[in-house]
């Protein structure tokens, strides 16, 4: 893998299980397993509500500590400890009782639909104020170690898996952008803005045609045409009525994100049909050369939709994309092949 992003939803999915796992095994009070559900909380909030990209989502043992004195006592900390002894015994004790139940472990999550499992992984600081940072990584079920034996010429590609990596954060004079839940005021403002406009257009093509007053109608296309460049910049956010998904502004983004997308979802927990616009990062690795694929609107051939496009070889490697089962095929119909992939001993062949 060229990155170790995961799927946001597949690890809150993931996280579930274990917890729902450890706690039928374990005694529900122990304070480990206290620290990794506040671990776990804390991963998903910076993920999802405070918007940081996965490589940032990582804690020291002081911070760890903190996540678990709140969790435990509902206040911070304010006793001196040696958190770094306490967060590595917990560390500790969640590896080894994984390991000890490897087997149940495994089989657990594979009967929920799960093809990863939890593990803590780290980074060490080096040198004064560079302290080592922990954060939860997803690894494979199924050992996969050796693709070599599958990758040979002949073997086709034919779907990729995409993975939700990030919400990101906007700059501020949009962050509100970011996540709009269309209720309420919400929702008719959004409903009304394109049918105001057609309304501004059609009073000033009557002044025009009918009335045959052309400073009113003169004023009126002005009216129009100012409203309209303003609403310009916002089109991808109405274009979600009919396809529930879009390329984000690239007003909207910060520098360090390559592209995003808008979409529309419903919100799961009202009863009323709802929804929310939502801005999120799709991307998936590219099967045929290892890069990354981003999702972006399709030209020529493939206008009015949205296709994954491997950032190494963007004309060739193009897949379609569909948010909802989160995959997608080859869009060049006469099959890729890996041949980029062969090994030197298959190229001697
Ligand atoms: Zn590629």
């Amino acid at each position: 893998m060229t990155s170790v992003q995961y799927d946001i939803e597949v690890f809150e999915s993931i996280l579930n299980h274990t917890v729902n796992f450890l706690e039928a095994n374990r005694s529900e009070t122990s304070d480990w397993l206290t620290y990794i559900r506040a671990f776990g909380a804390e991963t998903l909030n910076s993920l999802r509500n405070k918007h940081q990209p996965q490589a940032k989502v990582r804690f020291t043992y002081d911070e760890l500590w903190e996540f678990f004195h709140v969790a435990k006592y509902k206040s911070l900390p304010t006793e001196v400890v040696d958190a770094k002894r306490i967060i590595k015994r917990y560390d500790d004790t969640f590896r080894g009782t994984i390991e000890k139940l490897s087997e149940d472990y495994t089989k657990y999550l594979l009967e929920n639909g799960c093809s990863f499992k939890l593990n803590i992984a780290s980074i060490k600081g080096g040198g004064a104020g560079n302290k080592t940072k922990y954060y939860f990584r997803l690894e494979p079920l199924i050992d996969n170690k050796s693709p070599e034996v599958n990758v040979r010429l002949g073997s086709s590609v034919d779907l990729i898996e995409y993975r939700l990596v990030e919400m990101p954060n906007l700059r501020w004079y949009a962050s509100w952008l970011s996540k709009i839940e269309l209720t309420g005021w919400r929702r008719w403002l959004y409903v009304s803005i394109p049918i105001f406009l057609l309304l501004e257009a059609y009073f000033a093509f009557v002044a025009f045609v009918h009335l045959k007053d052309f400073a009113l109608g003169f004023f009126g296309t002005l009216v129009f045409i100012v409203n309209f460049v303003v609403f310009l910049p916002f089109s991808a956010y109405f274009s979600l009525t009919n396809s529930r998904v879009a390329e984000a502004p690239i007003w909207l983004l910060p520098l360090s994100v390559r592209c995003a997308q808008l979409v529309s979802v419903p919100i799961e927990d009202l009863k009323s049909k709802s929804r929310k616009i939502e801005l999120r990062v799709y991307q998936a690795e590219c099967p045929i050369c290892g890069a990354e694929v981003d999702v972006v609107k399709g030209k020529g051939e493939f206008k009015n939709r949205l296709i994954g496009q491997c950032y190494e070889a963007g004309n060739e490697h193009i897949f379609s994309f569909d948010h909802v089962t989160k995959k997608g095929v080859p869009l060049r119909s006469n099959g890729y092949y890996r041949v980029h992939k062969l090994s030197k001993s298959e190229k001697a062949d």
